[in-house]
């Protein structure tokens, strides 16, 4: 079964929470294999964890 961007996005945002079963890691492998903007919010997504991170350094 194909993931939708909608349920990719929802499994990327968790995905900085907690760790991806393989089983979920490899259905959104498969789709951010097909889908450009699931890659580029997954890019967002880290850069901005690492952009908070960087800032509570300071
Ligand atoms: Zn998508």
């Amino acid at each position: 079964m194909m993931l939708n961007c909608r349920q990719a996005s929802r499994m990327i945002s968790e995905a900085m929470d907690r760790p991806l079963t393989r089983a979920e890691q490899a259905r959104l492998a498969m789709h951010l294999l097909l889908c450009g903007n699931c890659r580029n919010f997954r890019q967002q997504l880290r850069q901005l964890r690492a952009g908070i991170r960087q800032g509570r350094e300071r």
